[in-house]
């Protein structure tokens, strides 16, 4: 049980911050007035959940807690979620103030550190399916899945532009023109619902990552931006404004740099731009251990702590040293190098948000939800998802769709049979990993589903070990899972060496060869194109592989057009620069059936 606070010990009814039925701003005015300079300092403290426990949530008045990817409880399974979230949401209501916590979780294709959640495409591919309305109903699906578990704040939307596919995000962003990105923002609509606490499930979202991330110089995470003001204004900002307008709750910095200055020390940017001129309201969060990297040095310093709070940051994803970061942002205010008018401002923000989220009222997670985590709804929404997400590239002799004549089809490739490929990074672990990772329907299992029953279905992983009896061949074959920076290439693009012989295997077979590429961004196949005879980018589709399938076989046909240039090479990366190199196929390519 939680001690009774001394307000209900009056029997006055409640304090008027704990009242309802008071505008938000009443409350957080009261709220903040009763609030020691300690207080608001836990608001400002994000660890990780592996770095505190309850009795520090308690002790410090901790604001908001994470999980970095794939930092799951153990077992790692819906329920164990929630009850961990509601054992930290106690320890933060046995503060002598009762402020609730915030939960945070990068839940940016689903809830997808849940093993059991439904797992939909990276933005990439909802960028190439280009249907606002579809994002919102998956950011709506999501919202749920994550209120299930308790979990109330996501790190999503990423609403970056990618410049140069080599960057190992290139797969969170809807694609390479600011107007993806922005029109991609309804997936915010769709998790924090048409108001914050409104609706069946609102957790807050993230427009993310703040300014530029995308546009390093070769790709590189974490990078810096060698670009004038005016090209970040016309590229990189306008998801930004379409956020803040949607009323986002918060916004992730960047680790990156423009022209030599870090993101998080960016008060120009954060402050001016963001909240000045773009208006928002919401809370500004940095990135983990981005304040750390300010001065380049591991370990962070007093000033880098001044710098990230005085240039506007709000939130510190700490996320291990959090009492030494509360030690510092403490003898800094208290030196009058960060001015607690900063402080008030930084609490007001997060205090707005907690109130509109309604977890002063319903700060427990909601367990009677948790049959919809991996939902039939939601597989559905996702298979849907996935279907219009395929982009068809090339189609010789109308090979595609199947199923009219063919009485055999081969099926090949590392990826045809595998959950965690066709997922990706950020999928039940940070970097996501191949194999049977979580429930989920792999492109094989859905070819053989939407496949005729008098279509015989084949598979040989490598190709080898066939006969040439078959009427067509799909090869499956692409990237290995990564996330940031691990995925970032500095030379080619090319298709794995496995790859190319698998296909090559399916090539001597001398039938029809599909090609069913499973990626987080455009590969270098020009030199190979010529002797396939199909080519559909599949993106990376999640857990519900039957969508590819339903496109293979002219259930859907495809409509899904590219969010991003295809190079020719990679050295035409970045695409954009205009020197009148023609890729291999341009930015808005896909066919469809006759
Ligand atoms: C990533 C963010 C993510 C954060 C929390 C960082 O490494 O850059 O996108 O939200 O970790 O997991």
């Amino acid at each position: 049980g939680i001690a009774l606070t001394a307000v209900e010990r009056a029997g006055d009814g409640p304090l008027p911050y704990l009242d309802p039925s008071l505008p938000v701003e009443k409350r957080v005015d009261d709220l903040l007035a009763r609030m020691s300079l300690d207080d608001k300092l836990g608001q400002m403290t994000q660890p990780e959940r592996r770095y505190v426990t309850p009795a520090e949530i308690t002790e410090h008045r901790i604001g908001s807690v994470l999980s970095s990817g794939g930092s799951a409880p153990s077992p790692n399974t819906p329920e164990s979620w929630a009850d961990m979230y509601d054992g930290m949401q106690r320890a933060a209501l046995a503060g002598p103030l009762r402020v609730p916590l915030m939960y945070g979780v990068d839940a940016v294709h689903g809830h997808n550190n849940v093993v059991g959640a439904t797992i939909f495409p990276h933005n990439i591919g909802l960028g190439a399916a280009r249907d606002p309305g579809l994002v919102r109903e998956i950011g709506a699906a999501t919202a749920r899945e994550m209120a299930a578990t308790g979990v109330d704040w996501n790190f999503a939307p990423c609403v970056c532009v990618v410049r140069n596919d080599r960057w190992g995000r290139t797969y969170e962003s809807f694609g390479e023109v600011p107007g993806l990105p922005s029109a991609m923002t309804t997936m915010i609509d769709g998790l924090q619902g048409e108001k914050l606490g409104a609706g069946p499930a609102s957790v807050l979202a993230t427009a993310k990552h703040y300014l530029g991330d995308g546009a390093t110089q070769g790709g590189d995470d974490r990078g810096d931006a060698r670009i004038s003001e005016e090209r970040l204004r016309e590229i990189h900002l306008p998801p930004f404004r379409a956020a803040v307008r949607r009323g986002v709750g918060s916004v992730m910095v960047s680790y990156s740099s423009w022209n030599g200055v870090k993101m998080h020390e960016h008060r120009y940017l954060i402050t001016e731009v963001l909240k000045g001129e773009l208006g928002f309201t919401g809370f500004v969060v940095s990135d983990y251990n981005g304040v750390d990297q300010i001065d380049g040095e591991p370990g962070f310093t007093r000033d880098e702590v001044a710098k990230a709070i005085n240039a506007g940051i709000d939130v510190v994803m700490v996320p291990e040293q959090w009492k030494k970061f509360v030690r510092y942002l403490r003898a800094e205010v208290r030196e009058g190098d960060v001015p607690m008018a900063r402080i008030d401002d930084a609490n007001r923000r997060i205090l707005t948000k907690k109130f509109e989220l309604g977890l002063f009222e319903k700060p427990m997670a909601d367990r009677r939800q948790a049959a919809v985590v991996g939902g039939a709804d939601h597989r559905a929404l996702a298979r849907r998802a996935v279907a219009k997400s395929q982009v068809l590239l090339k189609n010789s002799g109308d090979v595609l769709p199947l199923g009219a004549t063919e009485d055999k089809i081969l099926v090949a490739g590392r990826s045809a049979d595998d959950i965690g490929r066709q997922s990706g990074g950020w999928t039940i672990t940070w970097q996501g990993e191949p194999g049977d990772i979580t429930p989920g329907t792999s492109i094989l299992e859905g070819i053989r589903e939407v496949a005729d029953s008098d279509t015989k279905v084949e598979y040989s992983r490598d190709g080898s070990g066939i006969d040439d009896s078959f009427d067509a061949a799909i090869a499956v074959v692409g990237e290995d899972p990564y996330a940031e920076y691990h995925g970032d290439r500095t030379g080619g693009l090319g298709l794995d060496e496995t790859d190319v012989r698998t296909i090559e295997r399916l090539q001597a077979a001398d039938v029809p060869v599909i090609v069913v590429l499973v990626s987080g961004r455009p590969l270098d196949v020009a030199q190979r194109l010529p002797d396939w005879d199909a080519l559909v980018a599949s993106w990376l589709p999640g857990t519900e592989g039957a969508g590819v399938a339903d496109v293979l076989f002219g259930e859907i046909a495809p409509t899904g057009r590219l969010p991003v240039t295809w190079q020719a090479d990679a050295d035409q990366q970045p695409i954009n620069r205009g020197d009148g190199k023609k890729p291999l196929f341009p930015f808005g390519y896909g066919l469809t059936y006759d």
